[in-house]
Formats: structure tokens, C-alpha cells, sequence
């Protein structure tokens, strides 16, 4: 069943597997909002080996963020296609104060503001366990996990057929590395975003269930967005 969900700007916030990734592909689907995964924009970028991608490998490849003037050139191209004019989920954006100023800026311009940020909260202790098993499709990013989430065929994206894989990036040094990132340069915009009133948090310490679902979504259909 598909909703559309006008004006709803979406900002998924947490740590490197703490479920951005599902989360946002659950709320995209729900309710009718373009998903747009930094980390997602990147591996294409990679992929097709295009001069971007070529210049942020070495930072993914070592669990670094990309700098702040590459990751906003691409998240307000994406932000510019009329897809994203009705409303959209940010995953994996912004990751640094400084992204986030070019954010509000950005939209500003536009007109346009956030309407919510969710922050994913997770019990840290065996993240990186955890997130060692999880696999991806590279055609559509959507997130498995050889735990509890596998698709039917192994291999094979259940939505797109595309190959599901694990990640170069996801090997136990470059997850450390991301977890000290995240609480250096990305964590101080909970607070940043407490500040703008704009802040929930979600506890997230388990696979997704109805019960999640239906509770997110009554967070989200809370919140004004514009018409
Ligand atoms: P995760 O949340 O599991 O760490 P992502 O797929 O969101 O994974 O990101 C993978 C990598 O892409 C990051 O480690 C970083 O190198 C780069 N990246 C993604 N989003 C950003 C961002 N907003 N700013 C800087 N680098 C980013
Ligand atoms: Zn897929």
C-alpha cells in the first residue's frame, strides 16, 4: 500500500549499521519518498568509475568521510531533481555540522525545510559483529544481513535482481574507523537538531517488525510537512 506523503523532508540519523539504510528503504516504499543514501550515491559513483568516484575511493576504502565540498555538491545535485521536490528520506547525509549548515542554506533557497530527523539509536556493544554480516544489493542498495534478512535466492535482490553482496567497506578496521568518525564529526548534530525542535529518537534493537513500522509512521504522519 502506497501513501504519498506530501512535504515530508526526512533526515535518518545513526551510526554506521544502525539501520539507516532499512529504515529508510521502509519509509521510502511507505510512504511514497525518494530515498537518498549518501553512501549509495557514492558506490555508483565508484562503480562507473566516473572522475567523483574516482576521487572519494580512497576515503571509503579506509572508512573516511568524503570532505564536506564533494558530499554537498552531490546531495544538492540529487536534492535538485524534481523527484526530490515533494519531499524525500536523507540517509547518510548530513554527517558533519558543516553539511548540515549547507543543508538548512540549500533548502532555505528553496523555500524548504526539514520537517523531522530520526535518530536510530542501537546498543553499540557488538555493532561491529553485527555489522560484519550484512550484505547489500549494488544495483539498488537494499540491505540484507546473513543473520536475519536474506534474500529468497541467494545472491539475488529480492526487488530488483540485482547481486547482493557484502561491501568492500564493511571489514572490522574501516567499521572502526566509521564508529570513530560518527561520534567525532556526526553525533554532535543530535544536539544540533534537539536544538531545531527537530529531533525523535527510534530504538532500533531489533530486525524490523510491524509494530516498528506502524509506531515510525505515526511519528512521521505527526509531523506537519508542507503541503
Ligand atoms: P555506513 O552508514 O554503514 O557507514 P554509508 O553507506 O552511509 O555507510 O557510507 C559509506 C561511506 O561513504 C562512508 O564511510 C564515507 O566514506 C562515505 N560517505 C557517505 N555519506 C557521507 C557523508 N555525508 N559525508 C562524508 N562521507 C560520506
Ligand atoms: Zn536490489
Amino acid at each position: 500500500m502506497m501513501e504519498q506523503t506530501m512535504g515530508k523532508r526526512l533526515i535518518l540519523l545513526g551510526a554506521p549499521g544502525s539501520g539507516k539504510g532499512t529504515w529508510s528503504k521502509i519509509i521510502s516504499d511507505g510512504k511514497g519518498l525518494p530515498h537518498i543514501a549518501t553512501g549509495d550515491l557514492f558506490r555508483a559513483e565508484l562503480a562507473a568509475e566516473t572522475p567523483l568516484g574516482r576521487k572519494v575511493k580512497s576515503f571509503m576504502d579506509h572508512g573516511a568521510l568524503v570532505p564536506d565540498e564533494l558530499t554537498i555538491l552531490l546531495v544538492e545535485k540529487a536534492l535538485s531533481d524534481e523527484r526530490a521536490a515533494n519531499g524525500f528520506v536523507l540517509d547518510g547525509f548530513p554527517r558533519t555540522i558543516p553539511q548540515a549548515e549547507a543543508l538548512t542554506e540549500f533548502l532555505e533557497k528553496c523555500g524548504q525545510t526539514i520537517d523531522m530527523v530520526i535518530n536510530l539509536i542501537v546498543d553499540e556493544s557488538g555493532l561491529i559483529e553485527r555489522t560484519l554480516s550484512r550484505l547489500v544489493c549494488i544495483k539498488c542498495g537494499q540491505p540484507y544481513n546473513t543473520m536475519n534478512m536474506m534474500p529468497a535466492v541467494e545472491g539475488t535482490c529480492d526487488y530488483c535482481g540485482g547481486d547482493v553482496v557484502q561491501r568492500s567497506d564493511d571489514t572490522e578496521e574501516t567499521l572502526r574507523k566509521r564508529l570513530e568518525a560518527y561520534h567525532a564529526s556526526t553525533a554532535p548534530l543530535i544536539d544540533y537538531y534537539k536544538e531545531r525542535d527537530l529531533l525523535v529518537a527510534f530504538i532500533n534493537d531489533r530486525p524490523p517488525n510491524e509494530e516498528m513500522r506502524s509506531r515510525l509512521f505515526s511519528m512521521i504522519d505527526g509531523v506537519k510537512g508542507e503541503a
